[in-house]
């Protein structure tokens, strides 16, 4: 179904179009019963977050505002470094707001929980997590996950904005990347 290239580069589909919308709704019934009444700040982290972010937020029937952050913390690389640098920050004061950051993965757990602190420090009133996918066997750190769509084992995945060297965003389904590809 994608380009022949590509489908050579995907050992599988681990979860497809269909399956991610419908956990986005059911996410997103949940997130607006927490939040009822309350002004929601989605914050995006860039790029892997990019569809996350849009058909969540378009699943959410309450008032929210969406603001965007670029860290690194991979590189081009499979493996997570630890090390996190805000490459974009947030145009939002946080000042007594109720934050939500949407993550298209969790891996070891470094880049959220360093995420979350910064902002905890920034005085939000709340700040929690919505990850589309998580994989507790990689897990470093326990990063307390509010929001969790779907636990994956501990393989490489692309799609839905998740890329490989900066490939791979587009495609609708999230798939095993082929270790020919990276190795
Ligand atoms: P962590 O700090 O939790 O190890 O990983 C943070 C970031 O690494 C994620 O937000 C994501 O951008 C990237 N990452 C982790 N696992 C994967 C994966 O399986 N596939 C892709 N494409 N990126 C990943
Ligand atoms: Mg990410
Ligand atoms: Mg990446």
């Amino acid at each position: 179904m994608y380009a022949r290239e590509i489908e050579a580069d995907l050992t599988e589909v681990l979860v497809t179009e269909a399956e991610i919308h419908a956990k986005l709704a059911e996410l997103a019934r949940r997130i607006e019963a927490d939040y009822d009444g309350r002004d929601l700040l989605l914050v995006g982290v860039l790029k892997g977050a990019v569809m996350v972010m849009a058909d969540l937020a378009r699943e959410l029937r309450n008032h929210i505002n969406m603001d965007w952050m670029a860290v690194s913390s991979y590189g081009a690389g499979t493996k997570s470094s630890g090390v996190v640098k805000i490459l974009k920050d947030l145009d939002t004061d946080l000042t007594g707001r109720d934050v939500l950051i949407a993550e298209d993965i969790i891996d070891s757990g470094l880049t959220l929980s360093w995420l979350r602190e910064n902002l905890e420090s920034r005085g939000a009133a709340s700040v929690e997590i919505c990850a589309l996918f998580r994989k507790p066997d990689a897990a470093k750190v326990e990063v307390d996950v509010k929001y969790v769509g779907f636990d994956i084992p501990n393989q490489f995945v692309v799609g839905y904005g998740l890329d490989f060297a900066e490939r791979y965003r587009n495609l609708r389904d999230v798939a095993i990347l082929a270790p020919h590809v990276y190795s």
